[in-house]
């Protein structure tokens, strides 16, 4: 079955005034669009890989055949990572969204950064420096957290690694706010992370 828009799980506005309306209009029902019409499109070419997950289907780049891996690679990831990206924020307002990190992340984050700050700076600086389009993750390998940043749309997923955090330091997340300000939009991102997702992601990241 061909792969669908999941719904954003809030309101356009709610992550208001850190990220615009216009923004998640345009990022969710546009662009996340666009990429799941374009990997739609490639498997119409091998039906036999249109049962898997989207998760399933870049996690293993080698098993898809060449004339349609490089879309796949591209627009399944870009579908991975959107997928993704909107449940790892939530409504400005919440008692689980932005501020400090609670629970076992929290617990982790001290132990393997020092502190929140140390590891947001951390997060930023790399991420920040992520040359062109690109995602900044967090994961969990050999029992650490571990910064990484991906180029274009590929996922972590496709080395193996579940992302517990991630953010989208594509233009099209923040120009119309933030223009060329990057790190503005890197800071502010903060305040509308979903701890408890993240909390649910590193769960299953410990396995
Ligand atoms: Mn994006």
């Amino acid at each position: 079955m061909a792969y669908e828009l999941p719904p954003l799980p809030y309101d356009y506005a709610a992550l208001e005034p850190f990220i615009d309306a216009e923004t998640m209009h345009l990022h969710h029902d546009k662009h996340h669009q666009a990429y799941i019409t374009n990997v739609n499109g490639a498997l119409e070419k091998h039906p036999e890989l249109a049962s898997k997950s989207v998760d399933a289907l870049i996690a293993d780049l080698a098993a898809i055949p060449e004339d349609i891996r490089t879309v796949v690679r591209n627009n399944g990831g870009g579908h991975a990572n959107h997928s993704i990206f909107w449940t790892l924020m939530g409504p400005v307002g919440l008692p689980h969204v932005g501020g400090a990190p609670t629970g076992p992340i929290a617990e982790q984050i001290t132990a393997d950064f020092g502190d929140f700050e140390t590891f947001k700076k951390t997060f930023n600086e790399a991420t920040a420096k992520q040359f062109g389009s690109g995602w900044g993750w967090l994961v969990f390998q050999g029992g650490k957290l571990k910064i990484v940043t991906t180029a274009n749309q590929d996922s972590p997923l496709s080395q193996g690694l579940f992302p517990i955090l991630g953010n989208d330091v594509w233009e099209h997340a923040y120009y119309l706010k933030y223009q060329n300000r990057r790190p503005e939009y890197l800071a502010a991102w903060w305040n509308v992370v979903n701890w408890a997702e993240i909390n649910k992601r590193f769960a299953t990241a410990k396995g």
